[in-house]
């Protein structure tokens, strides 16, 4: 069944967004179903990994919130299937502030993650962010076919990128990462500027998962090819440009 809001004012129609949570600490769970209905969300809650999966795979989510440490099946391992068949937007919960389940989240294809314990404000104002995000992504149908800087190119629709014709193999992240430095070629983009185009809005003091991910592109794209692209601009961020 789908429930709808109605909005008197416009004679719109908007479709109730149904999030499931799968968190295994029944009180926090339960919290975050309260806050979210108050919101005017439809939720559902599971407190088993194995279980939640389930119900990704077997119903219609618009969003899913989902804490890494979970029995049975922990969350990392959830999200790693979930993406196996499902573009789903994840928000991850993280118990602990340890940035390489923040980059395994990301990496594994989560669009966000918080770190326990959260304010609910966060947490309300990162759904919105994403939901709006999602309503405004066909826009993209301007888009160049090919994107290119000396012997790199990549292809923004078939999600490749190549060096000379080799294909070069990045995860969905790294893929945006270069996407977003070629858009921008020639031109020195701050770490901020980054995030907020790449992730989607500024992570409070979590600048150095830009880092991150430029180093996995250097490794990638610069180091087999012997050719250097992307550009460290002292005091502002990264350029690629051709020399
Ligand atoms: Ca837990």
């Amino acid at each position: 069944m789908i429930h709808y809001n109605q909005n008197i004012q416009n004679k719109e129609v908007v479709p109730i967004k149904h999030i499931l949570i799968i968190e295994d600490e029944v009180k926090i769970a339960r919290f975050l179903e309260l806050e979210l209905q108050h919101e005017g969300y439809q939720v559902s809650i599971s407190h088993d990994g194995r279980e939640g999966l389930n119900l990704v795979l077997t119903n219609e989510y618009d969003l899913l919130i989902l804490d890494v440490m979970l029995p049975s099946l922990n969350g990392m391992e959830v999200l790693r299937r979930i993406r196996q068949t499902s573009e789903l937007p994840v928000i991850m919960l993280t118990a602990k502030d340890d940035v390489m389940d923040k980059v395994m989240g990301l990496d594994l294809g989560a669009q966000d993650y918080l770190t326990k314990p959260f304010a609910i404000e966060e947490l309300l104002a990162r759904i919105r962010v994403l939901f709006k995000l999602k309503t405004l992504a066909p826009s993209n149908i301007t888009a160049p076919l090919t994107l290119t800087c000396g012997n790199l190119t990549l292809y923004p629709d078939k999600f490749e990128v190549s060096y000379n014709q080799t294909p070069i193999i990045l995860t969905k992240k790294e893929f945006e990462l270069l996407e977003y430095l070629m858009k921008n070629k020639d031109i020195a983009l701050t770490r901020d500027q980054i995030l907020e185009n790449v992730w989607g809005y500024n992570y409070i003091g979590d600048t150095n998962i830009v880092d991150v991910y430029i180093r996995y592109l250097r490794n990638k794209i610069d180091q087999p090819f012997q050719e250097k692209l992307i550009h460290t601009i002292r005091g502002i961020g990264y350029q690629l440009k051709e020399n």
